[in-house]
């Protein structure tokens, strides 16, 4: 099986001024399709850092970065926003959606880049809904809905183009434990149903217990 993520020697340098924060020192990754990622660290330890550079969002100092057979690392900024909505999905901690577009036309969104004509893009959105069990809400807003909600409205938006990944930064940090429970058993259901792989930083042991495996950073490197 080819390898979704390969990387090898992953750098990035922050120049401040007179000093150079060396965020990450050299990382060597390897994911398959499919899997499910858990990066785990200290504060500070680079984690943050790395997922950018996995979600295409910035490009490294050096090193060299191959996502599902292209390879980031030398593509100009249009060319990884390209990539960036063909091939990733990303839920935030904090949602990020659209205040005042309903959920439907949230979800529908990351379709525009697609080739697909309205209609498609809005029955595509509702099927992802289904998914996530929030069919009978797609005409609500945001500020309608609770947080577990939102971002089970974030779930389908990730998922609606069907990315080769999906990158969670924290997505339970802003809910209660038991939503936050719900939300993981979703987005566990979805990796083993779609076979989509999922990375995300996470403190909680319980997320540790059922990931495939984790990525140990400290200090900008992989222990
Ligand atoms: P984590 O997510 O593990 O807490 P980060 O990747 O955010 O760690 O940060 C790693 C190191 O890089 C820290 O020392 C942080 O201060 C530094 N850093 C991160 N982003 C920037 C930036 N945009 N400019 C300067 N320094 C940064
Ligand atoms: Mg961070």
């Amino acid at each position: 099986m080819n390898p979704v993520i390969q990387a090898q020697g992953l750098e990035r340098d922050f120049v401040m001024g007179d000093t150079v924060v060396r965020a990450l020192r050299g990382v060597d990754l390897r994911i398959d399709p499919g899997e499910y990622v858990a990066i785990i660290g200290p504060s500070g330890s680079g984690k943050t850092t790395l997922m950018n550079l996995i979600g295409c969002l910035d490009t490294p100092t050096a090193g060299w970065y191959v996502l599902d057979g292209e390879k980031v690392s030398a593509m100009d900024d249009d060319s990884l926003s390209h990539v960036r909505n063909e091939k990733i999905g990303f839920i935030f901690q904090t949602f990020n959606l659209l205040p005042r577009a309903t959920a439907l036309d949230n979800v529908a969104l990351p379709l525009v880049y697609a080739d697909a004509s309205r209609k498609e893009r809005r029955a595509a959105a509702r099927r992802a809904l289904e998914r996530v069990e929030m069919a009978d809400r797609t005409d609500h807003r945001p500020d309608q809905l609770s947080g577990g909600q939102r971002q089970r409205v974030a779930i389908a938006r990730a998922l609606v183009t069907r990315p080769a990944i999906v990158l969670a930064d924290e997505p339970t940090a802003n809910l209660d434990h038991k939503t936050g429970e719900g939300i993981l058993q979703l987005m566990r259901m979805f990796n083993e149903q779609l076979l989509t792989t999922f990375i995300f930083p996470t403190h909680d042991q319980k997320v540790l217990d059922f990931a495939d495996h984790y990525i140990g950073i400290e200090d900008g490197r992989v222990r």
